[in-house]
């Protein structure tokens, strides 16, 4: 456990997502260890090589609180299983074939997670291996993301029984899991952990091309989240984050077009302390704000909820002022209780290891730009603190 006090540096609270572009040659890097042309240890120099750089640009924002990147990770969402999209050093009872569509995005491309054949489900990779290795190279406070049980329950096939594990079997297992994969983050150093929730917004899509999207999941996915939450203490979960957004890959999305109106309201039934919730690239910002000001609780089973909401978006290019930043926040707090609110980027840079960020041109311009990103919004964070009177 840190002494990290969020409003020390910029009044109002702010926080990044977690992910960041690989560079161009990292890509390269996994590629050659799923090609079997070099060793797991020859790539792991190549992430460390990564994260340091990673680190030295997040700490020269000014950010008060940073990551790792993910830089070691196939993705936010498969860490914990495989150690590359392609399948590389896949954990124990999956099978990298047949697997459920996390995600059809809209530029029609698709992320598919692996199938469980078998039981019992553990993590191979926990958040803390990674960060215990990167909080080495850090000199400021680090937060980990980590992944929720909600996503990894869709490796359990929609319709069909596991031979000698059941459901209810494995989202036990799963459970301890993601319970653990905190536990061990915060003993690992983080600050902070926050949960991607990314497929919440998913759940009421009903895209008849992945069909659980159409199963009406989201009361489950709530609950397991919960079973998760209520293994923490209200102190423990005002530093335990959710984080939702319509996903953010190859600078595409998978759930824009779902109203928030399906999700926010059940989503801060969620018993976490502070939520990260994509919100600049929503085209009608006002009714948003307005219902994280109606649904946001004061009371979460002991915690005051906190709205980190999104004044940065990691998909365009082009990047958002100081004073766009500010003037954002401001708008908020005519919504949110200025004390509950904070900032952060819609998403992470960068959730998959191999992604082009074709808008950008190339994942090394999407890192230049994201140092720029993060910078503006700390800086106009500080700005709309000191003209709401907050910190
Ligand atoms: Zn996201």
């Amino acid at each position: 456990m840190t002494d990290y006090d969020p409003r020390t540096a910029t009044g109002i609270p702010t926080e990044p997502v977690g992910s960041l572009p690989r560079p161009s040659w990292l890509q390269q890097a996994y590629a050659r260890y799923d090609a079997g042309e070099i060793t797991r240890e020859e790539l792991e120099a190549e992430q460390d090589k990564a994260v340091r750089d990673s680190i030295e640009h997040l700490e020269a924002t000014g950010a008060p609180i940073i990551s790792d990147g993910e830089q070691r990770w196939s993705s936010f969402a498969t860490y914990a299983i495989t150690d590359t999209l392609a399948g590389t050093g896949l954990a124990d009872h999956l099978a990298g074939t047949g697997g459920q569509y996390f995600a059809i995005f809209a530029d029609g491309h698709k992320r598919q997670l692996p199938r469980l054949t078998g039981g019992p489900f553990r993590y191979q990779t926990y958040a803390a291996d990674t960060l215990a290795k990167s909080i080495t190279m850090a000199h400021k406070p680090m937060k980990q993301a980590v992944i929720a049980p909600s996503m990894l329950a869709l490796l359990y096939p929609l319709d069909e029984e596991v031979p000698g594990y059941s459901q209810e079997q494995f989202e036990a297992d799963l459970v301890n899991e993601c319970e653990k994969d905190i536990r061990q983050a915060f003993a690992a150093g983080a600050a902070r952990v926050s949960v991607d929730f990314t497929e919440g917004r998913l759940a009421t899509r009903n895209d008849p091309r992945n069909p659980w999207t159409g199963r009406n999941m989201l009361p489950h996915f709530i609950e397991l989240n919960n079973r998760v939450m209520d293994r923490f203490t209200a102190e423990e979960r005002s530093r335990i984050g959710l984080h939702t957004c319509p996903g953010g890959d190859r600078d595409s999305v998978h759930s824009a077009d779902v109203p928030y109106s399906d999700l926010l309201p059940s989503m801060f039934g969620i018993n976490a302390g502070y939520f990260l919730i994509q919100l600049a690239s929503e085209r009608d910002k006002d009714p948003v704000y307005q219902l994280i000001g109606e649904n946001l609780r004061g009371d979460a089973n002991g915690v005051t909820q906190m709205a980190y909401v999104g004044v940065i978006n990691p998909l365009n290019p082009r990047v958002e002022s100081p004073e766009e930043v500010r003037d954002a926040l401001i708008r908020a707090a005519n919504f949110i209780p200025k004390e509950q609110l904070g900032s952060t980027d819609d998403c992470g840079f960068s959730p998959f290891s191999i992604d082009e960020k074709p808008s950008h041109g190339s994942p090394d311009f999407a890192r230049q730009t994201a140092w720029q990103k993060i910078t503006n919004r700390v800086e106009g964070t500080r700005l709309a603190a000191e003209k709401l009177g907050v910190g």
